[in-house]
């Protein structure tokens, strides 16, 4: 995601530790503690400027979203949203998905989402790939049994790769679309990266899987 980097972020975001986790000593409870309810517990990784997490929250009341985001300059945009129209159930982490155990305990996540995530193209940096066996079995240790993956790519390369990937790490792969939008699945919601490819006709690719027991 490019976009200009904005020397205030920091500091905004150091200003709001009720919405925007970024050390895990602001951390003192669980999710479910800090939300203050036995909701559900969703989590998108990489979540940009979080508008999926903006929308699934207004769709889905009941169930408490989580979106973890490295770059501050984006996800201060994300913390500005909330700012200006809260939302009970958002809650952001500024950090690296590589430190998801620091911020998560076993079982607390229950859905966990891959939208659009930077394909990383060339063969050596393979491990940077947000579905890489080292980030499955990251994702593997925060869920509860039986969750779902769900994930949203505009990259052919990077989709067929997760398809591999999460087969070879013995995961079940479930709901296989090659051409989201002209399938017969009628509740997606659109992520804004999705949103610009759509608008550019590009094919949008979706899959979900979960960890076999
Ligand atoms: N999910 C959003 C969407 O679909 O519109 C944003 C997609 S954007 C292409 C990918 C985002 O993932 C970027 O904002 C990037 O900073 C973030 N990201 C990539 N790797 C990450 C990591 N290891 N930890 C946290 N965020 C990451």
């Amino acid at each position: 995601m490019r976009l200009r980097h904005k020397p205030w972020a920091k500091q905004l975001i150091e200003e709001h530790p009720e919405y925007v986790i970024s050390s895990v000593s602001q951390l003192q409870t669980s999710w479910k503690e800090l939300f203050g309810n036995d909701n559900p517990v969703y989590v998108e990784v990489g979540t940009g400027k979080g508008k999926f997490l903006d929308n699934m929250s207004r769709a889905y009341p009941n169930i408490n979203f989580i979106g973890i985001e490295k770059s501050e300059s984006v996800l201060v945009m994300g913390l500005q949203r909330l700012l200006n129209e809260y939302q009970s159930n958002v809650r952001f982490i500024n950090g690296d998905v590589l430190d998801l155990l620091e911020f998560f305990q076993p079982g607390e996540v229950d859905r966990l989402f891959i939208n659009f995530t930077d394909p990383w193209p060339k063969n050596k940096h393979e491990k940077r790939r947000l579905t890489y066996n080292r980030f499955l079995s990251l994702y593997e240790k925060v869920m509860s049994d039986g969750a779902e993956i769900h994930m949203k790519t505009d990259n052919q390369g990077l989709f067929e790769y997760s398809l591999e990937s999460m087969s070879r790490y013995g995961m079940t792969l479930k709901n296989i679309s090659m051409d989201l939008h002209n399938s017969d699945k009628e509740d997606n919601i659109i992520t804004e990266y999705e949103e610009k490819f759509y608008q550019k006709g590009q094919r949008i690719f979706r899959l979900e899987s979960f960890f076999s027991s």
